[in-house]
C-alpha cells in the first residue's frame, strides 16, 4: 500500500511529540491517518503515544466491521473521514489550556484566533463541540459535522481534535489551539504555566 510505512513512521513522530509537549498523558488521545483505497492507520487503544511502534498502528477498514483493539474513539475518525474528504490525517488530544478554557463554558470556551496573525491565516475559525461522551457515535457525529468547515475543534470538557492534509499538519494545528488558549488564559489574567505539564 502506497505511503503506508512513512504515514506510520509520522504517526509514531506526531505521538511522540504530543506527549513530549504534555498535550496527552498516560494512554490519551489517539491520532490517524487515511490511507488509500478506504484504509486508515490508527492507534490502538490505552497505549502511550509517545512510546508507539509503527507495526502497532492498526489498519482499519473505513467500511466493514471494527477491530476490537481499535483506539476507543475509533468511531470520531472513522466518521470525519467519511464526511470530510481534505483530511489526510487526524490528531485527538487533552491540551490542559485549552481544557481550562472549555470548563469555562458557556463563557467563551474556544481559543480566540485573532490572538495571533497565525490563527487567522492557519485555523480560520475553532469549531465548538458539545460535551458528549468519549468514545459515542454522538460525539463522532457532532465532530464530523464540525470539522467539515473548520480545521480543530474544541470538544467542552474533553479536548480538542484537528484534521490536516498529514499528521504533522493536524499536529502544527492542534499546536497552535493550545498556544492560542494559553494567551488566551494570560489574556484574562489566568497564569497559562498553571496549566501546562
Ligand atoms: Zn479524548
Amino acid at each position: 500500500m502506497r505511503g503506508e510505512a512513512r504515514r506510520r513512521a509520522e504517526l509514531v513522530a506526531v505521538g511522540a511529540a504530543l506527549e513530549r509537549q504534555g498535550l496527552v498523558r498516560g494512554g490519551e488521545g489517539n491520532l490517524s491517518c487515511r490511507l488509500d483505497g478506504g484504509w486508515m492507520v490508527l492507534t490502538p487503544r490505552g497505549v502511550r503515544k509517545g512510546r508507539l511502534m509503527p507495526s502497532a498502528l492498526l489498519r482499519v477498514s473505513l467500511h466493514e466491521p471494527l477491530p476490537p483493539a481499535a483506539s476507543s474513539e475509533v468511531a470520531l475518525h472513522l466518521e470525519v473521514y467519511r464526511r470530510v474528504p481534505d483530511a489526510g490525517a487526524i490528531v485527538h488530544a487533552h491540551p490542559p489550556a485549552v481544557l481550562a478554557l472549555s470548563l469555562g463554558w458557556p463563557d467563551n470556551p474556544a481559543p480566540n484566533v485573532g490572538l495571533l496573525p497565525e490563527g487567522e491565516a492557519v485555523l480560520g475559525a475553532v469549531g465548538l463541540v458539545p460535551a458528549l461522551a468519549p468514545g459515542s457515535a454522538e460525539l463522532a457525529v457532532a465532530a464530523a459535522a464540525t470539522l467539515v468547515s473548520t480545521p480543530v475543534a474544541v470538544m467542552l470538557n474533553h479536548g480538542a481534535v484537528a484534521t490536516g492534509l498529514t499528521p504533522l499538519q493536524a499536529l502544527e494545528r492542534l499546536e497552535l489551539v493550545e498556544l492560542l488558549a494559553r494567551l488566551e488564559l494570560a489574556r484574562r489574567g489566568r497564569d497559562p504555566e498553571a496549566f501546562s505539564v
